[in-house]
C-alpha cells in the first residue's frame, strides 16, 4: 500500500499505510487518481513551507469504500473529489460553527497530509460527490476552477471589464476561461509565443507578448484606458511589475499563489496608481460552484495535454515539473491501482 511522504526537501519516502479506524462522521476513500502539479513540485523542492513529514498530493479523486454512521450525502461506491483545502477547526470562526469563514485554511501537502496514498480517511464534509457528467480527469481540475471562481468573486467586475492575466500556464488558462464565462475580457500576457497560441485556441482574443511593445499593445487592447484588474500568476517567472504597468488607476492586482514562488514587487507604481493588492491561495468554499461549471461545460479542460501513468517515480515527475513551472504544459496524472 503506497503512501508517499515528504520527509524534507527532495526527500520522498514510500511508507506503507497502517490500518485506519473510521469515526462516525468519516468516510474512507480509495484514492484512484492524483494530479501532480507545480504546487506539489514546489513542496518537493522545499520552496513551499511544508510542515514535515507530509504526504504529497493536493489534487485527487477516489471511490468511497466505507462510511461512518453519521455521514450524510455520501454513499459507499460513489466517486468523490477530495478537497485539498480545509478549515482549520481551531480559529474563532471554526469554533463557532462558521467554518466557511475559517481564518487559517489548511492546504493538503503543506498543513495536512496530501493524497498520494492508497486510502484517505476524512470527515465526510471534506469530500464532494462527483456527478456522472464530470469525468475523472475533469474532477482533478476542480480546485483550479474553484480557485479562479474565488478570484472573480473578489474582483466584482462588471461585464466587459478587461482583466490582464500575467502568465501563461495551465492555471492561467483556467482563469482566462472562467473570466470569459463571467463575460469579462481576458488580456493574456506571456513571454512564450507557443503559450499565447494555446490561449487563442481557447478563444482568448487579446494575447500580448511580454516585450518592449507591451504598453502600446495594452493601450490598443483597452482603448488607452488600461486594464480593470490584473492577475499575476506567481510561478510564471515573468517580471511581476508588468502587472502594475498595465493597470488603470484605482484597480485591483491579484497575486495568484496556488503554487507560489517568492518574488519582489515594486511598490512605487502601486502607490502611483492607488492599486489594491490581494493574494489568493486556494479555492476554499468554491468546490460546489466549480463542479457545476465543469458539469455544464463552461470550461474546456480537454485543452490540456495529459499523461496518465500507473508505474511512477514521484521524485522524477516532480523534478521534471520544476523545470517547466512557468508553462506546465502537461497534466501528469497518477492512476493508483490497488
Ligand atoms: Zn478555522
Amino acid at each position: 500500500m503506497d503512501n508517499w511522504i515528504l520527509m524534507g526537501p527532495r526527500t520522498l519516502n514510500n511508507q506503507p499505510q497502517g490500518e485506519q479506524t473510521l469515526s462516525p462522521e468519516q468516510v474512507k476513500v480509495k484514492v484512484t487518481h492524483v494530479l501532480l502539479s507545480n504546487f506539489d513540485a514546489l513542496c518537493y523542492s522545499g520552496e513551499l513551507p511544508v510542515a514535515y513529514p507530509k504526504t504529497v498530493g493536493r489534487f485527487a479523486i477516489g471511490l468511497v469504500t466505507e462510511c461512518g454512521d453519521k455521514v450524510y450525502g455520501v454513499e459507499k461506491g460513489e466517486r468523490v473529489f477530495i478537497k485539498g483545502a480545509r478549515p482549520c477547526g481551531k480559529c474563532l470562526h471554526c469554533r463557532r460553527g462558521d467554518a466557511d469563514n475559517c481564518e487559517h485554511v489548511q492546504i493538503a501537502g503543506i498543513d495536512f497530509d496530501g493524497f498520494l496514498r492508497d486510502f484517505v480517511t476524512c470527515d465526510y464534509r471534506r469530500v464532494a460527490v462527483l456527478p456522472a457528467g464530470v469525468d475523472d480527469i475533469h474532477g482533478l481540475c476542480i480546485e483550479h476552477v474553484a480557485f479562479a471562481e474565488n478570484i472573480y468573486d473578489q474582483l466584482k467586475l462588471s461585464a466587459g471589464s478587461k482583466v490582464a492575466v500575467v502568465g501563461g500556464n495551465a492555471l492561467a488558462l483556467v482563469v482566462a476561461q472562467v473570466a470569459m464565462y463571467h463575460k469579462l475580457v481576458p488580456v493574456v500576457i506571456d513571454e512564450s509565443a507557443a503559450a499565447l497560441e494555446k490561449f487563442r485556441r481557447a478563444g482568448v482574443y487579446y494575447t500580448v507578448p511580454a516585450d518592449d511593445e507591451l504598453e502600446k499593445n495594452i493601450a490598443e487592447a483597452t482603448s488607452g484606458m488600461g486594464c480593470d484588474a490584473a492577475i499575476y500568476i506567481s510561478c510564471s517567472k515573468i517580471d511581476p511589475d508588468i502587472a502594475s504597468r498595465v493597470l488603470a488607476r484605482d484597480k485591483t492586482l491579484v497575486l495568484e499563489g496556488m503554487a507560489s514562488l517568492r518574488f519582489k514587487l515594486d511598490s512605487i507604481p502601486l502607490f502611483r496608481h492607488n492599486t489594491r493588492v490581494i493574494a489568493v491561495t486556494d479555492g476554499f468554499g468554491y468546490t460546489e460552484s466549480a463542479i457545476n461549471m465543469i458539469l455544464h461545460g463552461a470550461i474546456d479542460l480537454d485543452i490540456f495535454e495529459r499523461e496518465i501513468i500507473t508505474e511512477y517515480d514521484p521524485s522524477a515527475i516532480l523534478n521534471a515539473k520544476l523545470s517547466d513551472l512557468s508553462h506546465d504544459s502537461k497534466m501528469t496524472i497518477v492512476k493508483l491501482i490497488f
